[in-house]
């Protein structure tokens, strides 16, 4: 008769999985190792052939769990690898291989490479499944205080400061959380545009080294967390959040009567900039009547 299973027993180690063909888009941990799923570790352990952005990266987390390359290849890849080696993976998984793919650390794809395999894996119709886990953006928006029921993620916006505001300016009026990935060196820049662009007043937040040991959740309108960047030196990696604009009730006839009082002693950059700060518009939208009156 087949024995009740032990309660108490100490599960052994997991037996390897075959893991079918296809292209298999591993997440890996954003700083703290142990944030890796076992089904990530399974596709790791039995994919036929090993992609990744940085192979040491990805050969050190598996020794770190383990993982025993057993002679597999480690093929590296990022979107700028050329269609020779894109075309040479293709190929793997025509003749029916597993890859595993993983960027640098956290979800592929997400302000990392793999968006070109994967695209190219999807219209040649070949198969594809992602093992889900980390990505700094998810995590931030659950730490950030700020509303989680709708965000928009944007990544690294441009670096050169007039790009920059271009861009905070086309997201000004979005209804919903902004995600922001950020380097330390120009996250000052970064906060001081977006109290000028979105108004100080918004709340947002500064999610800095998740998962790390130096984790920190900096909240607080854009105007402090300006005021905090100016004078504190915040280093690692960083993701910024910032609520959404408050709707505005102004119409477009009251905007313009803003506009015209603030026209008459301002240039049409510095009425546009006053007005949408005041009424709680876009900058885009007043700049736009801005520039219609002007010409009249
Ligand atoms: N693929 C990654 C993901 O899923 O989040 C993002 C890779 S992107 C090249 C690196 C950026 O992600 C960093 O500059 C930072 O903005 C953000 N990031 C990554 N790890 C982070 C962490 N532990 N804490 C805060 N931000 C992080």
């Amino acid at each position: 008769m087949r024995q009740p299973a032990d309660p108490t027993a100490t599960p052994g180690p997991a037996p390897l999985r075959a893991i079918p063909p296809g292209l298999h888009l591993v997440s890996t941990p954003i700083g703290a190792a142990r944030d890796i799923t076992l089904r990530a570790l399974d596709v790791l352990a039995g994919a036929d052939v090993l992609v990744a952005e940085d192979t040491r990266t990805l050969r050190h987390l598996m020794e770190i769990h383990g993982i025993a390359l057993n002679g597999r290849p480690v093929i590296a890849y990022h979107d700028h690898s050329g269609e020779g080696q894109l075309q040479r993976l293709l190929a793997l998984i025509a003749e029916g291989r597993s890859l595993a793919y993983a960027s640098e650390a956290g979800t592929p794809l997400i302000s990392d490479p793999g968006f070109e395999l994967a695209r190219a894996v999807a219209a040649a119709g070949l198969p594809m499944t992602a093992a889900p886990g980390a990505t700094a953006a998810i995590c931030a928006l659950t730490l950030s205080g700020l509303p989680s029921d709708r965000f928009l993620f944007a990544g690294f916006l441009p670096a050169s400061a007039s790009a920059r505001r271009t861009a905070l300016e086309d997201l000004a009026s979005v209804q919903a959380t902004l995600i922001l990935y950020e380097s330390p060196k120009r996250l000052a820049a970064l906060l001081s545009d977006a109290a000028t662009t979105l108004g100080g007043a918004r709340q947002a937040a500064i999610c800095r080294e998740l998962t790390k040991r130096f984790e920190e959740v900096i909240r607080g309108t854009l105007a402090e967390l300006a005021e905090v960047t100016a004078t504190r030196d915040l280093k690692g990696e960083i993701v910024v959040l910032i609520d959404r604009a408050a709707p505005s009730a102004a119409t477009e006839d009251q905007i313009a009567a803003a506009l015209d009082s603030a026209l008459a002693s301002m240039s049409v950059k510095d009425a546009s900039t006053f007005v949408s700060q005041t009424l709680n518009v876009s900058r885009k939208i007043v700049y736009r009547i801005a520039l219609s009156r002007s010409q009249d």
